[in-house]
């Protein structure tokens, strides 16, 4: 799984070790992955750190086929690292578009590739790809993070189609307004104006989102594919 080292990322490598898992969670360095890895272990799970630079193709794609090479298999992928690089459409240069669409989509698609074989030839598998409710609903000043979470979710449901004869399923979480890093930098008026849209009254927390995916990770999720996951207190509906 990618992202692990903080926010929603770390939540996801808790909870999927803790559901007896080995994880192997990927951050651009090891350092950053440190913590998760001392807090997993010392709950008893399993865990192996990977530093990848998610937006560089040739090195992901290797990393996922030695992670499966060296286990003998591949049961879970998620897709969950992403930045924003926001600035409204007028402004927005070519370099933060590209950026985003590389890291928040095209690093899906390559590690779902790579992950299809090891996976067709365990005859099972399970894909997560982490959204926005950005991809569903736009959101101004993210037209290069919204175009990215939208893909995925058309990505997703492509490989639902492509592999589900081969018992793999694929499906997006799609967060609303998470309490993480990447919401610490907005301006407060923005959560202010956020909350009063939030059903539940309040932000989700990486637990949240972690409790979905492990969920649809688990065996009691393996008749779910091709769907999108809104956990976001009621905000998009
Ligand atoms: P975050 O706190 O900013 O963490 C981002 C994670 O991605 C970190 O682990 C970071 O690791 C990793 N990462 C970033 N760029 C990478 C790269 N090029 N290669 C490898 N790893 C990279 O973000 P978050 O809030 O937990 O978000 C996680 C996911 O949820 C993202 O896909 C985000 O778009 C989505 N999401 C978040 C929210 C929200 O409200 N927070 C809402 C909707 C969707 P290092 O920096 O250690 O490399």
């Amino acid at each position: 799984m990618t992202g692990a080292s903080r926010g929603i990322g770390r939540a996801i490598a808790e909870r999927i070790a803790s559901q007896g898992r080995i994880v192997v969670g990927v951050a651009r360095s090891l350092d950053g992955l440190k913590d998760v890895g001392a807090a997993i272990t010392a709950a008893g799970g399993r865990f192996e750190a990977q530093a990848c630079d998610i937006g560089d193709s040739t090195a992901l794609a290797q990393m996922v086929e030695q992670v499966a090479e060296k286990h003998g298999r591949l049961d879970i992928l998620v897709n969950n690292a992403g930045i924003t690089k926001d600035g409204l459409l007028m402004r927005m240069s070519d370099a933060d578009f590209d950026d985003v669409i590389r890291v928040n989509l095209k690093s899906a698609f390559v590690a779902c590739r790579a992950a299809s074989r090891p996976m067709m030839k365990g005859r099972f598998g399970r894909i997560v790809n982490v959204g926005s409710v950005s991809g569903l609903m736009g959101n101004a000043g993210q037209v290069n993070y919204a175009a990215a979470k939208a893909g995925l979710v058309g990505m997703t449901k492509s490989i639902a189609r492509e592999l589900g004869s081969k018992g793999i399923t694929a499906n997006v979480v799609a967060p609303g307004f998470i309490e993480t890093d990447m919401t610490a930098v907005l301006p407060p008026q923005v959560k202010e104006q956020a909350l009063p849209n939030i059903p539940l009254k309040r932000f989700g927390t990486p637990t949240d989102i972690a409790a979905a995916i492990g969920w649809l990770t688990s065996d009691e999720g393996g008749y779910v594919t091709g769907q999108v996951i809104v956990v976001d207190g009621g905000m998009a509906m």
